[in-house]
């Protein structure tokens, strides 16, 4: 395995604030090249000059919004470059609220972020990497994709987020499967709550100004990186930067294994009988 720390391309989603201007800058110090995506032009254009002071060997800004399929391919096409060797999947958005009342197209803006560009970003990024014999790609989740069955209760109204960040958490550790061999790791970062500016706008509006951080509390975002980058020197697929107890990533599979007991062609006894269903 070729060790990441070698400085090559790295693109960065979601570059302009929080988790992902960590990424930026922690991967700056590395030396490598960045390409850093977001909407917001002048943040990149902040981000770039601190990155390059910080030792990129070269920047670029690539202004993009990731809900748009034009915008997305424009991406997708630079992530397909023969030096990109790192893809960061960060970019998010929310959508938070009651699902019956939530603006239907913000859902739509959700699933295009969270899910479509994350997808379409892996899949342009991941043949050139095996064909080059390296590359790592890390999808930003969260630890509300694992919260399904909990009340909205201190939890934010998050059906669709949660779903979204579930699609992340699978994805990635499917892929992994699939790629065991490869000489490309996949990882997913699943963090709590951390210390952005995600909870302070309503919808994906952009938040204006300089960047700030939302009263809610959480992980310093470069702690979130520190674990990311520090579990895919190691291999670690599920990445979770607040766990202390690490086999419990291990217990999931378990369970899921449990779960997967039910794929037999007999139906479980307490449904009752297929004959008087029938009737
Ligand atoms: P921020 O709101 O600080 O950053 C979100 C980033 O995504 C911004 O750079 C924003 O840039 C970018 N973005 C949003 N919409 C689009 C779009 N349509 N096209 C391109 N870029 C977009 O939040 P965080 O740093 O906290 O979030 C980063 C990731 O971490 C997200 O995936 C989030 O779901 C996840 N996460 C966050 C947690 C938290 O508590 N903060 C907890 C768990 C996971 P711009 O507006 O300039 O386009």
């Amino acid at each position: 395995m070729t060790s990441h720390d070698a400085p090559g391309t790295a693109l960065v989603t979601g570059a302009s604030s929080g988790i992902g201007w960590e990424y930026a800058t922690r991967l700056a110090a590395r030396g490598r090249h960045l390409v850093l995506v977001a909407r917001r032009a002048e943040r990149l254009e902040a981000l770039a000059e601190e990155a390059s002071k910080a030792g990129a060997a070269g920047v670029e800004t690539l202004v993009a919004d990731l809900a748009r399929p034009e915008d997305l391919a424009r991406v997708a096409e630079r992530v397909s470059g023969d030096d990109v060797d790192l893809l960061v999947n960060n970019a998010g958005i929310n959508g938070y609220g009651p699902f019956a009342e939530v603006d239907a197209d913000l859902l739509g803006r959700v699933l295009n972020v969270n899910v479509v560009a994350l997808t379409a970003l892996t899949r342009a990024a991941v043949p050139g990497m095996l064909a080059r014999g390296r590359g790592a790609v890390i999808n930003v989740a969260s630890l509300l994709a694992f919260a399904g069955d909990l009340p909205p209760d201190r939890l934010p109204q998050r059906a669709v987020y949660a779903g979204s960040k579930g699609y992340a958490v699978t994805f990635t550790r499917t892929l992994a499967a699939e790629l065991a061999d490869a000489p490309v790791r996949v990882q997913v970062v699943c963090p709590g709550l951390t210390a952005t500016e995600f909870h302070l706008g309503a919808g994906d509006t952009p938040v204006s100004g300089e960047r700030r951080i939302h009263d809610e509390g959480g992980m310093p975002a470069a702690d979130v990186v520190t674990a990311s980058l520090a579990g895919l020197e190691t291999g670690e697929v599920v990445c979770v930067p607040g766990l202390t107890e690490a086999d419990a990533v291990a217990r999931l599979a378990a369970a899921e294994l449990d779960l997967r007991r039910g794929s037999g062609a007999r139906m479980a006894p307490r449904y009752g009988r297929t004959d008087e269903r029938a009737e």
